[in-house]
C-alpha cells in the first residue's frame, strides 16, 4: 500500500482512541462498501480516504473492500472491476480478499430463519399499496399487518418456498417484527427479503429472493470483524434498526455505526444515478469522460491521485452538511502539478512567425530546464529554426504598456530562446496576420529578463517544422450554477463550453507523453495526454486545469 499522508484528528478518530484506549478493540477494522452500480466519484474518495487511511494510521488495522451487492437489477461486473481499479489508483490497497454482500447470501438467510423461529420476523402478504397505506406516516403511527401474527411454522414454511421460487415478485416479502408505532419509520416492521427473479454478477440465479440493504449491511459487518462502520448522514436514522438487527441474531461480534457529513462539491453532481443519466443523456461521453466528477474522470483528466488524497484530507471529517468550492479541489491539483508537471510549450492558436535574419537551412538545438526548480527532472531539447509558431493572442500590431507580448516594432523573449523584434506583418485577403516577420538577437539566448534588455515580456513558441501536431481538448466545469442538484432541468444549467476542442502544435519529444501524467504547457495550463484518444499518430491532450482560478473573476 502506499504511504499515505496521515489525517488529521477528527470525531472519528477521536473514537477510535477511545475504544483503543479503554480495551474495547485491541484493533480496528473498517470497511468502504460500494454498490456497484456505477462509477465511484469525489464523493466516494472521501470515504476511501476515510476508510483506508484510518487502516494506514492505526497499528494492525484492517480495511476491506466490500461489494454491497443486494440489488441484482442494477448491478454489473464491469462495474465492480471499474471500483478496484480506482480504489487501488487512490493509492490504497485493501485486507484479504474482496468481499461481497452476496457471498453471505446463505447466511444472510440462515439469520432470517432465526428471526421468524424467535419470531422477530414474518411473511407479510400485502402488496405494494397497502403496505404503504399501513406504514402510517411521520405524524401518524401505522397499522399492524393483518399477517403480522400468523403462526411460526407458517412463516418458516413460506419463506422456504419464496426461496424456492413458488411465489411471484411483489406478492410476499419478509419483514422484521419491531415496532409500528415507532416513531423512526425504519422501525415499523421493515422488510427484510423480497423476491426478485433475476440474474445477479456473482450468484447467478441460485436466488430469487434477495435481502435489502439495512438486514444486509450490519451482518456484513459483523460477519466480518469490522469495529467501525463508517457511512454518511443520512443513514443516520437507519443505525436504531442496525443495532437491532444485530441485538436479535446469535452473532457476537456488534460493530458501531458512525455517520459523518457526505461531501458536496460546487458545480458538480455526487450521485451516482444522476451521473448515469449524464451519460444516457448523452451530455458526456461516459463514466470517466474528464468532466466527470468520477475517479476514472478525474484519472483521465490529470488529476495526481495524492491531489485527491489532500483534498480530502483537507475537507475533514465531521457531522456538519456543507458544500465544499470547487476552487479547493483544483487549488489541490494545481499545487501538486506546480511541483510535479514537467514544463513543455505548446501553441494552441497558431500563426507563424518567420525569423528574418536567421539562416535559411539552420537549425539549433536548444537546451530548457523541464522544470524550473526541480533540477532532478533534467532538461529538454528545442529545435529552434527560422520558422516558429506562437500564439495569436501573444501579437499586436499595436498595443499599449500593460500588454506585455509581441507588438509591431517592439520586443518580446520568446521562453528558453532569443529576444525577437515584430518588423513587419503579412496578412490574407480577409485582413487575417498569416505571418509576423521578426528580427531575433544572437546574443540574448538563455539570458533572464533581467539581462540589462528592457524585455519584459516572455511567450512561448514551438518550432514550425520540427514539432508535433495536437489536439486540445479544454476543459471547463460542466455546469453553469454551484448546485446543478437542484437544477429543474438539468439541460438548461449545462455550461455549452465545458469542452472546446483547438488544433495546434506542441513541442518535439511530446509524442511520448504518457497518458494521464500532466505537463504544464508554459502561459496555457496543466495539459495530459488522454488516456483513451491520444496516439503518435494523433496526439490529444486534455486541459487538466488552468494556470489558475479565473472563473468570474
Ligand atoms: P450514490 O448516491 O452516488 O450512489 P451511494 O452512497 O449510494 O452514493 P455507495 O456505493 O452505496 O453509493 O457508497 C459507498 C460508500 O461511499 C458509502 O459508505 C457511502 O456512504 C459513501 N459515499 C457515497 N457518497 C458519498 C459522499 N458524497 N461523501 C462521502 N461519502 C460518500
Ligand atoms: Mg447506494
Amino acid at each position: 500500500m502506499t504511504q499515505v499522508e496521515t489525517g488529521p484528528s477528527n470525531f472519528i478518530r477521536n473514537i477510535i482512541d477511545n475504544d483503543l484506549e479503554t480495551g474495547k478493540h485491541q484493533s480496528i477494522h473498517t470497511r468502504f462498501p460500494p454498490e456497484p452500480n456505477g462509477h465511484l466519484h469525489i464523493g466516494h474518495a472521501k470515504s476511501i480516504c476515510l476508510n483506508f487511511g484510518l487502516a494506514q494510521d492505526y497499528s494492525n488495522a484492517l480495511c476491506n473492500l466490500r461489494f454491497d451487492d443486494t440489488n441484482p437489477v442494477k448491478e454489473d461486473a464491469d462495474y465492480v472491476a471499474a471500483i478496484e481499479e480506482d480504489v487501488r489508483w487512490l493509492g490504497f490497497e485493501w485486507a484479504g480478499d474482496i468481499h461481497y454482500s452476496s457471498d453471505y447470501f446463505e447466511q444472510l438467510y440462515a439469520y432470517a430463519v432465526e428471526l421468524i423461529e424467535n419470531d422477530k420476523a414474518y411473511v407479510c402478504e400485502l402488496n405494494a399499496e397497502q403496505t404503504r397505506e399501513y406504514r402510517g406516516t411521520l405524524t401518524s403511527s401505522g397499522k399492524e399487518s393483518p399477517f403480522r401474527n400468523r403462526p411460526i411454522q407458517e412463516s418458516l414454511d413460506l419463506f422456504a418456498r419464496m426461496r424456492a421460487g413458488e411465489f411471484s415478485e411483489g406478492s410476499m416479502m419478509l419483514r422484521a417484527k419491531i415496532d409500528m408505532a415507532s416513531p423512526n419509520m425504519k422501525m415499523r416492521d421493515p422488510v427484510i427479503y423480497r423476491i426478485r427473479f433475476a440474474h445477479h454478477h456473482q450468484t447467478g440465479d441460485k436466488w430469487c429472493i434477495y435481502p435489502m440493504y439495512d438486514f444486509t449491511h450490519c451482518i456484513s459487518d459483523a460477519i466480518e470483524g469490522i469495529t467501525h462502520s463508517l457511512c454518511t448522514l443520512e443513514f443516520e436514522d437507519h443505525r436504531p434498526l442496525y443495532d437491532w438487527v444485530l441485538a436479535n441474531i446469535s452473532i457476537a461480534c456488534k460493530p458501531r455505526q458512525i455517520e459523518f457529513s457526505r461531501l458536496n462539491l460546487q458545480y458538480t453532481l455526487t450521485s451516482k444515478r444522476k451521473l448515469n443519466a449524464l451519460i444516457e443523456e448523452n451530455i458526456v461521453a461516459g463514466w470517466d469522460d474528464p468532466r466527470m466528477p468520477t475517479i476514472s474522470g478525474m484519472r483521465r483528466r490529470g488529476y495526481p491521485a495524492a491531489s485527491i488524497r489532500e483534498f480530502s484530507k483537507r475537507i475533514g471529517v465531521t457531522k456538519q452538511e456543507n458544500t465544499v468550492e470547487l476552487a479547493s479541489l483544483e487549488a489541490c491539483v494545481r499545487e501538486n502539478l506546480e511541483a510535479n508537471a514537467p514544463r513543455a510549450m505548446a501553441v494552441i492558436d497558431p500563426v507563424k512567425v518567420i525569423i528574418s535574419n536567421y539562416e535559411n537551412d539552420k537549425t539549433e538545438q536548444l537546451i530548457a530546464p523541464a522544470h524550473p526548480k526541480d533540477e532532478s527532472m533534467g532538461t529538454r531539447t528545442l529545435p529552434f529554426s527560422r520558422e516558429l509558431l506562437i500564439d495569436r493572442a501573444d501579437f499586436r500590431e499595436e498595443a499599449n504598456k500593460k500588454y506585455k507580448r509581441l507588438v509591431l516594432g517592439k520586443e518580446v523573449r520568446l521562453r528558453n530562446a532569443y529576444v525577437i523584434k515584430a518588423e513587419d506583418v503579412i496578412k490574407d485577403e480577409a485582413g487575417n496576420i498569416t505571418e509576423i516577420h521578426c528580427s531575433y538577437d544572437p546574443e540574448t539566448l538563455g539570458k533572464n529578463p533581467s539581462d540589462g534588455r528592457k524585455v519584459k515580456g516572455v511567450i512561448h513558441w514551438v518550432d514550425a517544422t520540427s514539432n508535433e501536431a495536437a489536439e486540445f481538448r479544454v476543459y471547463e466545469r460542466l455546469f453553469l450554477v454551484e448546485n446543478p442538484a437542484a437544477a429543474e432541468d438539468i439541460h438548461q444549467v449545462i455550461n455549452p463550453e465545458s469542452l472546446v476542442v483547438k488544433q495546434g502544435f506542441v513541442e518535439l519529444g511530446l509524442a511520448e507523453a504518457v497518458a494521464e501524467k500532466a505537463y504544464q504547457f508554459e502561459r496555457e495550463g496543466y495539459f495530459c495526454a488522454d488516456s483513451k484518444d491520444s496516439t503518435p499518430q494523433h496526439l490529444v491532450f486534455n486541459r487538466t486545469v488552468a494556470l489558475r482560478d479565473s472563473w468570474g473573476g
